[in-house]
């Protein structure tokens, strides 16, 4: 057998997010690992050749071309192995780091693992069980939708991927129905002008159908007849990475862009993260260099105790039914942070408003049925935010009982 490559960071990953770490590990003199799935980095947006206006800086390039660029950076970074076509087998955490065992037989020995393997797009069996022309989830209807001839056209979803695409087929001339079982969740300028088109019909807050079915023509749903549906129901973190570890090995991975439950995922989050991930990590492998005596022994916790409010949780009937009050407790972790004896700048430290309003955002976005499940969307948005290295999270049912609270806490990262 050969012996295992020796590597600082291993990445599993090559988007915007892994290759924006890729590049920042190697600046800092990491050697690193690349592993991406697919043969090509920055494989997602290979396809995505319409100019689009998320990227500041960059209103008309389409992300394919940018990808292009990001993946050309990366893999001329010092001191990376790209790996391409290769996933991990298993990954596993000790005292002494990582062990990986990639899907070509080779073994690796990493002192940090990042994951940025991206998300995955909610396809419900209901609906996707039987692949169809007819039936797109996004990647199927933005890689087809400039070439859709005219018809009646309905998507599922309200959120921002939904409401753009229905702006973009109306303002084709299709004829559009927006169908959602709550009500709106994208941007209120997108929202704002779809109630004012008149080629869309809203029906929101309906309990969606059952099944579709498509047959050479149209796709049925109901007694109703549509050329194409587009089901935009959202996106969860790529599972596939954090299958092949156990629980413990898991609460040591960074993760950055898409993988981390971004509320917003883009590429410029994803590049950001990347940044960040790679800053982190580095001050976790060379505690040396950020524990200098006075300036860096300072540990700065955030603590929010006692938030209260109303979110729809909860898989009884009576949950499902309307929000519930429950009461949120956090500490966040800032690690060790430069000692500040003079006021400065709001824009220096991470403003505690922030954290409360990613709190009350990730957990009134959407109904969620398990209060672990929440709290894992909860620890991702929190160890987003800029220099969170530790989550500690309580989550209560206030009203659950009529005798007693019930809470679930966790805890993640560096404490
Ligand atoms: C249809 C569509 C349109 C979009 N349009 C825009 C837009 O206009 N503007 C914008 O900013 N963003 C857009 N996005 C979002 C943007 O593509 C993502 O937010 C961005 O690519 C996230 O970067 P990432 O590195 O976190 O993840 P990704 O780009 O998804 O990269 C993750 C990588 O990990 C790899 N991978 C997954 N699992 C494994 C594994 N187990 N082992 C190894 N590798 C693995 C994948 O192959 C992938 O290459 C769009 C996305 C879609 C789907």
């Amino acid at each position: 057998m050969h012996s295992p490559l020796s590597i600082d960071v291993a990445i599993l990953g090559g988007g915007p997010a892994g290759c924006s770490a890729a590049s920042w590990l190697g600046q800092l003199g990491l050697s690193t690992l690349l592993v991406e799935r697919e043969p090509q980095l920055c494989a997602a947006l290979a396809g995505l050749h319409f100019p689009q206006d998320w990227v500041l800086g960059a209103p008309t390039t389409p992300l394919s071309a940018l990808g292009e660029r990001y993946a050309a950076q990366a893999a001329a970074t010092p001191q990376l192995t790209l790996r391409l076509g290769t996933q991990a087998e298993s990954a596993r955490h000790a005292a002494d780091g990582w062990t990986l065992q990639l899907s070509s037989g080779e073994h690796v020995q990493a002192r940090a693992l990042l994951v940025a393997t991206g998300l995955r797009l909610l396809r419900p069996a209901r609906y996707f069980a039987v692949p169809h022309a007819r039936v797109m989830d996004a990647a199927a209807l933005t890689a087809r939708r400039e070439a859709l001839p005219p018809g009646r056209v309905l998507v599922l979803g309200a959120g921002d991927n939904a409401a753009e695409n229905a702006l973009f087929l109306a303002d084709r001339g299709h004829a559009v129905t927006v169908w959602a079982r709550g009500g709106w969740r994208a941007q209120s300028h997108l929202v704002r002008r779809i109630e004012a088109h008149p080629g869309i019909v809203l029906r929101l807050s309906t309990p969606l159908p059952d099944g579709l079915m498509p047959d050479a023509d149209a796709v049925s749903v109901g007694a109703e007849r549509f050329d194409h549906v587009a089901a935009l129901l959202g996106f969860e973190p790529e599972p596939s990475a954090f299958a092949v570890m156990d629980e413990a090995s898991r609460q040591r991975a960074f993760v950055a862009g898409d993988a981390s439950g971004r509320w917003h995922p883009c590429v410029q989050t994803a590049l950001a993260d990347g940044v960040q991930a790679a800053k982190q990590i580095e001050q976790a492998l060379r505690p040396e260099i950020h524990s200098a005596p006075q300036r860096y022994n300072n540990r700065q916790v955030i603590h929010l105790q006692g938030l209260r409010f109303r979110a729809n949780l909860g898989v009884l009937d009576f949950e499902r039914t309307g929000p519930q009050p429950i009461q949120v407790d956090a500490q966040v972790n800032l690690g060790a942070m430069p000692v500040v004896a003079r006021d400065a700048d709001i824009g220096h430290v991470l403003d505690y408003r922030r954290v409360r309003a990613a709190i009350l955002d990730e957990c009134t976005a959407e109904h969620t049925d398990l209060v672990e499940a929440l709290l894992g969307k909860l620890s991702n948005r929190l160890m987003s935010l800029p220099g969170v290295v530790g989550v500690r999270l309580k989550l209560t049912k206030l009203e659950i009982f009529p005798d007693c609270e019930v809470s679930i806490s966790t805890e993640l990262g560096a404490w």
